[in-house]
């Protein structure tokens, strides 16, 4: 069977011996007799799962000791609540940089719990750009502060991040975890749906300094809290073990690839692709982005004729090329090169760019 390639944004691309894997062991899950999906998840048999997840997380993103990684259900969105119900502190204030859609939702949802100060906002300029990490520091009493990674929609992204100080730095990697290398001890926490890099939609990973499990009030509700889930291993409740397992497969294939350095780099390389042939196309295709902030995870791009880019985004589909139109708030075009996606797939798309642009141009 041939695979389309598939550029959307997430639930996104899953590589195809994972899909196979996950497929031969469903039903009998490593000659037990059982599926991993019907078995107690605090037997033998998915234990050994949930943690290896856990200890390739630690080990790919070479996290400290000091640090814990929990698996959560609610996505990045109920991320955007839990991390100022246990964070905020004192006169509760934390600071956001707004970076775009994803900065805004989370500051919409951590104004319900607390005063937030904008220290960065780039509305004026469209989001095109993000502050020099220099700039920004945190204000008076903060009690955190937040940055979004990688913008998926608006497809801008961190190459270096603030000194926050003794003020933790908070990150949504949702859209990149795991697709570079950082340096987890520079985070208070970390947090992703795994949807984009690291398996299917249903487990977030959150990695959170342990000093900061402290500020869990006793009070939150169980599930809400991240010194509950810490204090038991992410297996307070039911897990989403069938997201995990999948994560724990696709962690060995990057391990078995090199690990987060051999990752970035092949992902800066299907980035660059595909930023030239955008800037080499004579303006037939436009970046919105500022250069130094263009994201090698969400390469957003526009048609200098918009009404042909439906016509673009149909043309692609019928060359088995999916999952290449905007987001719905912003229209264009937009291909998100995630580490499943193949050197190949985007040779196939900016050689089927050519293509269109000469017809079209
Ligand atoms: N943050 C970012 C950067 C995202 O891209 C997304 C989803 N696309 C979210 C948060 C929300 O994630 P979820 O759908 O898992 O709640």
């Amino acid at each position: 069977m041939s695979r389309p390639f598939n550029f959307s944004a997430g639930p996104s691309m899953i590589p195809v011996d994972v899909l196979e894997e996950l497929s031969e062991n469903m039903v009998n899950y490593q000659s037990t007799g059982l599926s991993l999906i019907e078995v107690s998840h605090r037997g033998p048999v998915y234990d050994e799962v949930h943690n290896s997840a856990v200890s390739l997380i630690k080990e790919l993103m070479n996290i400290p000791d000091n640090y814990s990684v929990l698996f959560i259900g609610g996505g990045a969105t109920l991320q955007f609540s839990m991390i100022p119900m246990n964070l905020m502190v004192g006169g509760k204030s934390a600071d956001y940089v707004n970076s775009g859609a994803w900065a805004k939702k989370a500051i919409t949802e951590a104004k319900k719990e607390g005063s937030i100060n904008i220290v960065y906002d780039g509305s004026d300029n469209n989001f095109s750009v993000l502050p020099d990490p220099e700039d920004i520091k945190p204000s008076e009493g903060s009690s955190y502060l937040h940055v979004t990674s990688n913008e998926t929609i608006g497809g801008i992204q961190w190459k270096a991040f603030p000194d926050t100080g003794d003020v933790p730095l908070v990150a949504d990697m949702s859209s990149d975890i795991l697709s570079r290398s950082v340096d987890v001890s520079r985070f208070g926490l970390i947090y992703a749906g795994a949807q984009k890099n690291l398996g299917p939609s249903g487990v977030t990973v959150v990695i959170i300094r342990n000093d900061l499990l402290e500020r869990s009030s006793e009070n939150l509700g169980a599930y809400l809290s991240y010194a509950v889930h810490a204090k038991s291993n992410s297996l307070y409740n039911t897990p989403p073990v069938f997201p995990i397992w999948a994560m724990k497969l696709i962690l060995e294939k990057i391990k078995e690839k090199g690990g987060a350095s051999a990752v970035a780099e092949k992902n800066r390389k299907k980035a660059e692709v595909l930023y030239s042939a955008i800037d080499n196309s004579e303006g037939f295709y436009v970046s919105p982005v500022g250069k130094q902030y263009r994201s090698d995870m969400n390469v957003v791009w526009r048609l200098a004729d918009e009404s042909l880019e439906p016509v673009f985004i149909k043309e692609a589909a019928e060359n088995g090329l999916i999952g290449l139109k905007g987001h719905r708030s912003v229209g264009g075009c937009r291909a998100s090169l995630y580490n499943a996606m193949t050197l190949e797939g985007v040779n196939a798309l900016t050689s089927f760019m050519g293509d269109f642009a000469r017809k079209n141009g």
